[in-house]
């Protein structure tokens, strides 16, 4: 939390990322999730709202889409941080590693560079799964990267 408010504060983000807020996942965002004719007029007008004057944006960032602290707030106060971030933090759908790629000789890994499964012939796995360790980013774009790669390499080698 604090290297990446840190990093809002650089002039050269603060010239793109005008008013960042800490998000979470609640009840009221899962609500507002779900595909419905409400949903899509209440989302369909905040959007127009956070589109328009820079003070109007601040203040419903503030006090419609934020539940509770802002971000100087949180950095302000370690007590508040620390239970926003106990709170908060949750799983953001992206599991990977579960069959991890490795060397041989790694008892934690299952497949090879080329997503061959160490031990069985003639077997694959190449998704997220293989990843050999959890991820910095979302995982969608490095999943048809790493199967572009290893059906490059079983293309080469047949
Ligand atoms: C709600 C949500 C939001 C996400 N948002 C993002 C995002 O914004 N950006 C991002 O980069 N990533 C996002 N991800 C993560 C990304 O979608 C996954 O990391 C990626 O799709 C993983 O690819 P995969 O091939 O490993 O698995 P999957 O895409 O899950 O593919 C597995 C496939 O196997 C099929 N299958 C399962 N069992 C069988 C069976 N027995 N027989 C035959 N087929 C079977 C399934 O139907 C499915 O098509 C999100 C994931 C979720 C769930």
């Amino acid at each position: 939390m604090r290297f990446v408010a840190d990093l809002y504060r650089h002039p050269a983000m603060r010239e793109v990322a005008l008013d960042p807020f800490p998000s979470s996942y609640s009840e009221r965002i899962r609500d507002l999730g779900r595909v419905c004719l409400k949903n899509q007029v209440m989302t369909s007008i905040l959007a127009a709202l956070l589109d328009g004057p820079a003070a109007l944006r601040r203040l419903l960032i503030r006090n419609v889409v934020t539940e509770g602290a802002a971000v100087d707030d949180l950095m302000a106060d370690d007590e508040l941080l620390d239970g926003f971030v106990r709170e908060k933090v949750h799983g953001l759908w992206h599991a990977s590693g579960s069959c991890r790629m490795g060397a041989a000789e790694d008892p934690a890994a299952v497949v090879d560079a080329e997503g061959r499964v160490h031990g069985v012939a003639g077997l694959r796995v190449v998704d997220a799964s293989v990843m050999p360790r959890i991820t910095r980013a979302n995982t969608n774009i490095p999943t048809i990267m790493i199967a572009e790669k290893i059906s490059d390499a079983m293309l080469a080698s047949a």
